[in-house]
């Protein structure tokens, strides 16, 4: 089989290559002059490696999405921390129990702490819908108040109550002295950055690679001829917005470089609504193995994505879930198209997620085609 790929980040190329492996041909395509979508990290002319597109830490369960990133590239140990400015004092994030005692001023030991956040959180909310229900249960108010609400106000410009309980869910709350990010026993970072890895997983005699190249659907006949195509794009760009655009938060990052240390931290975020900006990230701080005279500092500012802005976190309240229905009912019926990816299914993924998705996506396909079986339009359920 001949694909046409759409998208050169971890979703592409992945499939890609497990096709490639087993003998078809892909070209991929990427309408930015890289590979690694938003996971894309470049050399700053100071030296220091730079997320492009906002810090991307590695961070998994799955041992053997580990073991196949650790097949591209070396990986350096990191342990994500990060720190969070709540009315003109630092803590620590996500919640634990350096956060709890210093925020309250008490010395409580571990199960002090928890039974004393018990008290704080609303036990009348029994199943957490909203983003408020999750932080009003889990924290109470005042923890809410101080690190989620005006945060979250910024990050998402809608009211907390309208988001799903699910993306604040993403955070931890600990009552011990752990401080890390994430959970996950696998957190690296690549010792070279992203993108060599992705061209790693590109670089295969099976593979070609067409950058600076929008591909669209209408003319792919430009593109020469495909049996299928793979699209990782944004689902509703495929269909030409039929049912409307989905909505999107677009970053802006207002980059700075100077001599020393800015910040000490990696990342620090702002929680207070009167703050403009959500965070700002010290790059050089990623790559703790490296030595920087120089340091390069984003500003990271939130909004509504509009046309021409890059598409990165998806709103999937109500009235989105509705639209990407229409989509998904949509894309059903189409064939000669499987949607993979975070634009192609609408969902906020991690790496370690989408590349699992990508290696469970191509077992899927490489069975059908063993079997003389169409191909199918998602491996996943978008609307899960
Ligand atoms: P993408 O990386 O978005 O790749 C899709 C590609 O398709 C893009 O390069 C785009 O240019 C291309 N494309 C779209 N339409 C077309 C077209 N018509 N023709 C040609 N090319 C097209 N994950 C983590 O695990 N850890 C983190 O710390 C982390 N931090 C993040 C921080 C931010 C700010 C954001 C937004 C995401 C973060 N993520 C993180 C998630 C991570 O970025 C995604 O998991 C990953 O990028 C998904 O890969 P993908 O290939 O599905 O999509
Ligand atoms: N969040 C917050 N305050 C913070 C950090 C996170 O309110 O200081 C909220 C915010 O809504 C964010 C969500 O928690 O979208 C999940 O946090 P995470 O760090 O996973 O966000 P992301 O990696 O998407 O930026």
């Amino acid at each position: 089989m001949r694909f046409a790929v759409v998208g050169a980040g971890f979703s592409g190329a992945v499939v890609a290559r497990e096709l490639a492996n087993a003998g078809h041909s892909s070209t991929v395509f990427d309408s930015r002059d890289h590979v690694a979508g938003n996971c894309h990290t470049a050399r700053h002319e100071t030296g220091v490696m730079v997320h492009t597109y906002g810090p991307h830490i590695f961070h998994t369960q799955h041992q053997d999405v580990w073991e196949y990133i650790n097949r591209f590239g070396e990986m350096m140990p990191y342990r994500h921390k990060v720190k969070a400015i709540s009315k003109g004092t630092m803590y620590s994030l996500p919640v634990n129990l350096t956060t709890i005692n210093q925020f309250f001023g008490t010395n409580f030991t571990s199960e002090q702490a928890e039974a004393f956040i018990a008290t704080k959180g609303d036990a009348t909310i029994t199943s957490p819908v909203s983003f408020e229900d999750q932080g009003l249960r889990f924290v109470g108010r005042e923890l809410y108040d101080a690190f989620f609400s005006g945060y979250t106000a910024k990050q998402w410009g809608v009211d907390p109550k309208d988001l799903p309980a699910s993306i604040l869910a993403r955070l931890p709350v600990r009552f011990t002295d752990d401080d890390s990010y994430f959970n996950h026993p696998y957190q690296a970072i690549p010792k070279n950055g992203y993108t060599p890895i992705v061209e790693a997983i590109l670089d295969h005699p099976n593979i070609s690679l067409q950058l600076s190249t929008r591909f669209l659907k209408n003319n792919s006949a430009e593109f020469g001829e495909f049996d299928h195509v793979i699209w990782t794009g944004p689902i509703d760009a495929y269909f030409d917005y039929e049912f409307g655009r989905l909505g999107y938060r677009t970053l802006d990052f207002v980059a700075d470089t100077s001599v020393g240390d800015y910040q000490h931290y990696p990342v620090v975020n702002y929680c207070d609504a009167d703050v403009p900006y959500t965070r700002i990230t010290e790059h050089k701080h990623f790559a703790p193995w490296e030595s920087h005279d120089s340091t390069v500092v984003y500003h990271e500012y939130s909004r509504l994505c509009g046309e021409n802005d890059t598409p990165y976190y998806p709103i999937r309240r109500v009235k989105e879930k509705e639209q990407l229905l229409s989509y998904v009912q949509r894309a059903r019926t189409a064939t000669g198209v499987t949607f993979m990816g975070r634009l192609g299914t609408y969902r906020y993924l991690d790496m370690d997620v989408t590349i699992h998705e990508a290696l469970a996506a191509s077992i899927v396909m490489l069975e059908c085609l063993a079997n003389n079986k169409s191909l199918p339009s998602f491996s996943i359920d978008p609307m899960a």
